[in-house]
């Protein structure tokens, strides 16, 4: 049951002299409803602006994203607002997306004037109710947001994008910049939240080890296109893509029976530009088995076993 389908999804920025930074470069994949789908990638390989086109703060420059069946092209002004509540999205840097000059009651209630959700005295409990939820105080809702931790920073962005009720969320990072001892609490939180209230979660992150323990399914970016996608556990045993393998090997994962078998593979060179991505695979010039069709042809994105996902020559015949 998929409730966002995104197909051959292109986002190229014009950046000036002729020149296209292709950010997000022909992907395809759907999100189930209620699951974790875990994006990785280095920075750089447009899993942001993937996200944020998804979410309709940026336009695709080419393909659809069908959002609850539906064409979000397409819609007409009251369901496009209604799709703008129901997808909200938590920013990786708390300290940034939060108005600094704007107590947390505004903060966590923006949305909910935007909507008109509630006004008065329920648009106040709901934000009390909110603060609550996510491990804060009521009386937290009139100090502004230099006033808290990091930690405590982003569990205020995840009161104010729950606030509307969403159905969908874009989590940008939402722990790389925090403590590694806060990180698991903020996980945490996210996951009760899921399962509490019916989300449905796309988790972007720079390294698996994030993602690992709380995606159900995961992708794999590189320099603005999908390598690989399979379930959490199928993409760690039965790793397809030379990309997800490489970067795996630097990632030990704390299960014996899988690590043993992998040696650190390590790539040359750091990614090309995504202005002028190499021909044919965009990793093959960082790939260990880059062969010659590889420069020729772009590698179809193809379904090679039951819901695992992959883009490289070595399985096509
Ligand atoms: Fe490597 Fe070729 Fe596969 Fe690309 S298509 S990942 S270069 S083997
Ligand atoms: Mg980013």
């Amino acid at each position: 049951d998929s409730l966002v389908d995104v197909q051959q999804v292109k986002k190229h920025f014009p950046i000036g002299g002729n020149q296209t930074l292709k950010a997000v470069d022909d992907i395809s994949f759907s999100i189930q409803k209620g699951e974790t789908l875990g994006l990785v990638g280095e920075s750089g390989s447009g899993k942001s602006t993937l996200g944020r086109t998804i979410v309709g703060l940026e336009g695709a420059t080419s393909g659809s994203i069908t959002y609850k069946g539906k064409d979000v092209s397409t819609l007409g002004r009251k369901e496009a607002r209604e799709t703008n509540r129901t997808m909200q999205m938590i920013f990786q840097d708390p300290q940034a997306s939060l108005n600094p000059r704007m107590k947390v009651m505004d903060i966590i209630a923006e949305g909910i004037d935007a909507h008109g959700l509630w006004k008065g005295k329920k648009r106040k409990e709901r934000v009390f109710q909110l603060l609550e939820r996510v491990g804060l105080q009521a009386d937290h809702a009139k100090r502004y947001p230099h006033e808290f931790s990091g930690g405590q920073r982003q569990r205020i962005g995840i009161a104010r994008a729950l606030a509307v009720e969403p159905e969908f969320i874009v989590a940008d990072e939402p722990i790389s910049a925090l403590d590694v001892s806060i990180q698991a609490q903020i996980v945490n939180l996210m996951e009760d939240l899921r399962q509490d209230s019916d989300l449905t979660y796309l988790f972007i992150a720079h390294d698996l080890g994030m993602v690992q323990h709380i995606s159900d399914r995961i992708g794999v970016m590189y320099l603005g296109g999908m390598m690989e996608l399979a379930d959490s556990d199928q993409l760690f045993q039965e790793t397809l893509h030379p990309y997800t393998q490489a970067l795996l090997s630097a990632n030990p994962v704390p299960d014996p029976a899988v690590t043993n078998s992998r040696e650190r593979i390590l790539l040359e060179g750091d990614p090309p530009s995504p202005v002028n991505p190499p021909s044919g695979c965009r990793f093959r010039t960082r790939c260990p088995h880059a062969m010659d069709i590889c420069s020729e042809v772009v590698p179809e994105w193809k379904e090679q076993q039951a819901g695992h996902w992959v883009a490289c020559h070595l399985y096509n015949e």
